[in-house]
Order: structure tokens, then C-alpha cells, then sequence
């Protein structure tokens, strides 16, 4: 099945005539970004091609929940990524989020963007961006159909962990019949989902509990805008011996509470600037996130803020009454 837009084909047909594909998804890639990286490399490597799947800045590492993925002895670290004429991006919202990769793809003749996140900035030769599938590994499993790959165990659980996470295990808006339609295709080829159940969401080393415990404690509600936030030190990381990117189940925690409709997490990064995840079950933080450089889903996104937490938290504050208020 091909989705109509004016790039599919033009995209399928480069991808055909590729011998070399240098491939990256997002900087601190999640379910989606890996399991559509290593879902495109694990496809054209069927077909025969060459393929450099990569992201960050490096050194990159698989995050331990994702380490059972298929194809990631194919990992290349982004400074011995060759130049290749066809570069595949996979699940960025912009070109900087390819981080060291960003030029590689700027310097590569075709640069294809496949991606689901509105607000897209297009930063491809060739864009299949596609705003309304869960994931960008549904994308990715129309275009390796229509490459004539064979969806094999491996590529069908690569391609399954894109849906179930990006999905929040088929529970948010984004996951449509069709999504479930396709999972179920997926398990039919012998993907093993309580397996993946249990590497991506029961893999975390004992700490976490501890940090878990933390991170609720400290939770901030501002009951008047339904905004709910809490915080993760890197004093907090070493001290309970979990890795930043074990880190992004904390935000599913704090946005359960029925007192808010939006939530935050505010991660201190190395160099004291706070990464912010925001979650809604209604008012679109993608246009929080996006006014403040970043970006995202309406209802899941993300940027970075400076080092001071407290004066970020009340601008959001803010502007939540401001858009409650219907200015
Ligand atoms: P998370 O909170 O899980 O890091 O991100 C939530 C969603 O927003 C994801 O789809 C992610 O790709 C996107 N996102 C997070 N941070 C940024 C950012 O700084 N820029 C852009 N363009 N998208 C972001
Ligand atoms: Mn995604």
C-alpha cells in the first residue's frame, strides 16, 4: 500500500536504484526512531545495499530497553558514516535533530525525510511526511512493501516496537484501526509482544524504583491551569545509577494524575540546560514546544530550556492560563 503524496514515488524509485544508504534517526532516539532505523536497514540490506544506519553525536550507544533489537550489530558511529549519494532520515522532525549526521545528509545528492511529526521542516530532497500514522515505522513499513522487501521476524519486531511505543502501548489518539490492523499483520509474522513488552518497559535496573520515588515526591501542581511537572538531576542519575536515557518512562508517571491535563518532565542535561518533555490530554503543547525552538506531537513534544527551571516552569504556567483565558 502507498501513501498518496507527491514525493512516495520518487522516494521508492531512489531507494530501488541505491547501492550505498547511509541512514540516522533523531539525537536520543526512542522506540520509534530505532525500531524504523534499524526496520529501513535490516530492508535494504535485503535488497542488497549497503547501509550505515547511525545517530547522534557520538560515541552513540543503543539504550539497554532497546538493545534486543534486530540489526543493531549494523550500528555505525556517526564519524565513520561514509558520504553516500542516498541518505535516509527516519523519525526527525528537523534537520538539526540528525545531529552530527546533519552533514552528512546535507552533503548527500538525495536526501529522503521520512517522518511524522507536524510541523516537519521539510529538510529533505524528498519528504514523505506523514502527520497522521502513529509512527514513522508505519511509514516505513508501506515503503519496504513497496520496495519488495519481505517482512521477515526480525524486520515485522524492528517495525512492532515503533508502533507499540510511539503508541503508548496502543492507548493514546494516534493509534487509528489501521495501526492496529498493522500491528496485527506484525504479530502474525511471529513477533514476540510480551517479549517486547517486557525488554522495553520491565528492563530497568533497580535504581530507577528509587529515582521513581524521587521524581513523584517532588512534583509541582498548579491546580488553577491543570499543569502538573517534576524534575531529574544528573545528581539524581549517578546517585541511583540510572542512564539519562532510561529515563523517558518518568513523564507517563507525573501525567497520570487526574488534577492535570498537561504535564512536563525537565531533565538537567551535562552543560545545566533542562531538556523539557511535555505530554497533554488536550491543550497542544507541540505549540509550547515549538515557541520555545522545539517541537513535537499536539499532544507529546519536547525542547530545551535554559538553566533555570523554576522561571521556565512559570512561563508555561502562564501561557497555559493566557490560552485557558481564550487569548
Ligand atoms: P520526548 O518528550 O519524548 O523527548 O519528545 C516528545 C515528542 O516531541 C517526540 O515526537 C520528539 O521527537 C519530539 N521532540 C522532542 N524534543 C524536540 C525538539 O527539541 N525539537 C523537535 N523538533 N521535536 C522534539
Ligand atoms: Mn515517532
Amino acid at each position: 500500500m502507498r501513501f498518496e503524496m507527491q514525493d512516495w514515488d520518487a522516494t521508492v524509485d531512489a531507494l530501488k536504484e541505491a547501492d550505498r544508504v547511509a541512514l540516522a534517526c533523531h539525537v536520543n532516539p526512542d522506540g520509534d526512531a530505532l525500531g524504523s532505523l534499524f526496520a529501513a536497514a535490516l530492508g535494504l540490506k535485503q535488497l542488497g545495499k549497503e547501509v550505515f544506519p547511525s545517530f547522534g553525536n557520538g560515541p552513540s550507544e543503543i539504550p539497554f530497553s532497546y538493545a534486543f533489537l534486530p540489526g543493531i550489530d549494523l550500528l555505525v558511529q556517526p564519524n565513520d558514516v561514509p558520504q553516500t549519494d542516498t541518505f535516509l532520515a527516519l523519525d526527525c522532525g528537523a534537520g538539526h535533530r540528525l545531529a552530527a549526521l546533519e552533514k552528512v545528509a546535507g552533503a548527500a545528492g538525495t536526501t529522503i525525510n521520512v517522518d511524522h511529526h507536524p510541523g516537519n521542516d521539510d529538510f529533505g530532497r524528498y519528504n514523505i511526511v506523514v502527520t497522521t500514522v502513529s509512527s514513522t515505522a508505519e511509514i516505513v513499513t508501506r515503503l519496504l512493501q513497496d520496495l519488495g522487501v519481505e517482512l521477515d521476524e526480525q524486520i515485522a519486531t524492528c517495525l512492532y516496537v515503533g508502533i507499540v511505543t510511539d503508541t503508548g502501548r496502543f492507548q493514546y489518539s494516534n493509534s487509528t484501526p489501521d495501526t492496529l490492523r498493522l500491528a496485527a499483520d506484525l504479530l502474525s509474522l511471529g513477533v514476540d509482544a510480551p517479549r517486547i513488552a517486557q525488554e522495553v518497559y520491565e528492563s530497568s535496573p533497580f535504581g530507577y524504583l528509587k529515582l521513581t520515588g524521587r521524581v513523584l515526591e517532588r512534583a509541582v501542581l498548579h491546580e488553577d491551569v491543570r499543569f502538573v511537572y517534576s524534575f531529574i538531576t544528573r545528581a539524581d542519575l549517578t546517585e541511583t545509577g540510572v542512564a539519562p536515557d532510561e529515563t523517558d518512562g518518568l513523564i507517563d508517571l507525573v501525567r497520570s494524575t487526574r488534577a492535570a491535563d498537561v504535564a512536563a518532565m525537565f531533565k538537567e542535561q551535562a552543560d545545566g540546560a533542562w531538556r523539557v518533555s511535555l505530554r497533554s490530554k488536550g491543550p497542544s503543547v507541540g505549540l509550547l514546544a515549538r515557541k520555545r525552538g522545539g517541537g513535537g506531537h499536539e499532544l507529546a513534544a519536547g525542547f530545551t530550556a535554559g538553566s533555570d527551571l523554576r522561571s521556565t516552569a512559570a512561563e508555561l504556567v502562564a501561557d497555559l492560563a493566557a490560552s485557558s483565558d481564550g487569548s
